[in-house]
């Protein structure tokens, strides 16, 4: 990049804002893909004006941006894939601006990350729901813009139902408001249902409200064990069309039952089928012996043949840890994972599995498979050698063998990792002509000089 815009980004925004070192670049050339591409320099903004500046100037010169969170994306929408800026927000837009207790909801900057506004909000009595497994650091900006999803999503939803409003800078510098802190607002187009997972593609995201609740009093974990994947997830459909709304229902299968097993010791039933963890939750503790009791009678229905209620703190961790522990246990069984989060409709999760496990076969590679069932989103997980390039070729087309069944089942590429680089091949088994050329003419309306987050997701 021209030192003259170095020099101008300085001038805009600080000289202590702009970084275009070695050591910038290497650390924000990469996200949980593990895929490299360098910026050509760092930006700290300090406000939503900056953002507006920089924007205009990199517009009328035609310079590429790329806004980033925490970096935790699994499908590259914060590489800089064509070089560039990258905006980042957690030096200067990281701060919770209100927690209104009043009507509910929270205002905050796009940098705070997931974790400090759930403990923010947590502290006065209130809940924040949706809770990514990376909400450790990922980001409410980089949230927002993949509509990231949690173990909570079975009963309260994802980003996207949390989202009652937020402000933008358009690549031409033009600042927006897209929503209002009401619950109800039907004037206008649904412009923040457009932003909402965009991947960083039309604009930048700079404040956000998001609607609170208040927060359950009660809650108990369950282990059910199956002999079958298939009785399991018959047990998940049916109990999710019961009535009764577990918060979350996730799901192990036999081969990562063994992995977290072998690495973990945690007890864990390893000639099990496959394990489903639940947790439910109320005010009074009728409300959850009455789920509970539903829940264990569907279960038995499906041929459960351990029902278990964790008896206490220690319990509840134990079982959570196997579930958070899933995705690195699996090393056991390669040095790369192929992971992808399809989701289908729940009752297709019968169907979606046991033809998973025909495409191993096919291609005689592992694929083990975990996930947040409760809402249909299953983790397939194809194991390849890293320094085995024709195993990686073989795995590339297992998935794609897993991208056609989900979309034949009525499903989706992607449940909440997004498409950004990664799965942008794919995007032509889910979509039409027609569908691809609606999205490039909104990509287009919003930023006609392709500056904003380029030829991600496909466009
Ligand atoms: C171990 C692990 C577990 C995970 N578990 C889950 C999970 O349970 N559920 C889930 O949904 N995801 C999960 N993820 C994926 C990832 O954490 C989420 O996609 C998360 O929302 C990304 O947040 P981030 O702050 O890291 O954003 P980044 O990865 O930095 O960015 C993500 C996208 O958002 C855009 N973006 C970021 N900030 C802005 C902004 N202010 N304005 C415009 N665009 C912006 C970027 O350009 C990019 O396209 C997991 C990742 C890891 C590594």
């Amino acid at each position: 990049m021209e030192s003259k815009h170095i020099r101008r980004f300085e001038k805009l925004v600080g000289r202590e804002n702009v970084y275009s070192d070695k050591a910038h670049k290497l650390a924000y050339s990469y996200d949980a893909t593990r895929e490299r591409f360098e910026p050509d320099a760092v930006i700290f903004p300090r406000d939503e004006n900056d953002i507006s500046e920089i924007l205009k100037y990199c517009n009328e010169h035609k310079i590429v941006i790329v806004p980033r969170g925490a970096g935790s994306g699994f499908t590259g929408g914060a590489l800089p894939s064509k070089g560039g800026i990258i905006l980042a927000f957690e030096k200067h837009m990281n701060k919770i601006l209100e927690i209104d207790t009043k009507n509910l909801v929270a205002v905050v900057q796009p940098g705070v990350v997931n974790r400090d506004l759930q403990k923010a909000v947590e502290e006065i009595g209130l809940f924040y729901p949706p809770d990514p497994a990376s909400q450790d650091y990922s980001t409410i900006g980089g949230n927002v813009n993949e509509n990231a999803g949690g173990m909570r999503a079975a009963k309260y939803g994802i980003t996207k139902d949390f989202v009652l409003a937020m402000r933008a800078v358009l690549p031409n510098g033009e600042v927006i408001r897209a929503g209002k802190k009401t619950i109800k607002d039907v004037a206008g187009y649904n412009t923040a249902g457009i932003l909402i997972a965009s991947e960083g593609t039309l604009a930048v995201t700079t404040e956000i409200t998001l609607r609170l609740i208040a927060k359950p009093k009660l809650s108990e974990t369950v282990m059910g064990t199956f002999k079958s994947v298939n009785d399991a997830m018959n047990a998940v459909y049916k109990t999710m069309a019961s009535g009764i709304t577990p918060v979350a229902m996730e799901f192990l299968d036999n081969l990562t039952i063994r992995a977290v097993e072998e690495k973990f010791s945690k007890g864990l039933p390893i000639d099990a089928g496959a394990i489903l963890i639940s947790d439910i939750d109320g005010d009074v503790k009728e409300q959850l012996d009455y789920q509970l009791k539903a829940l264990e009678k569907i279960f038995n229905e499906n041929s459960c043949q351990n029902f278990k209620i964790a008896k206490d703190k220690q319990e509840v961790d134990d079982i959570w840890f196997a579930r958070r522990n899933a995705s690195p246990a699996l090393s056991v069984y390669g040095d790369k994972k192929l992971n992808e989060d399809i989701t289908v409709p729940r009752a297709e999760l019968p169907k979606l599995l046991s033809e998973i496990a025909k495409i191993s076969q096919k291609y005689n590679l592992k694929i083990p498979c975990f996930g947040h069932t409760g809402d249909g989103n299953v983790h397939t997980n194809v194991m390849v050698k890293h320094n085995s390039p024709a195993e990686v070729e073989i795995g590339h087309k297992a998935i794609e063998d897993v991208f056609k069944l989900a979309v034949e089942l009525g499903g989706t590429l992607s449940g909440e990792h997004g498409i950004g680089i990664a799965k942008a091949p794919f995007m032509y088994l889910a979509f039409s002509d027609a569908e691809m050329a609606l999205f490039k003419s909104i990509k287009k309306a919003f930023d006609p000089n392709n500056i904003l987050n380029p030829f991600k997701m496909g466009l």
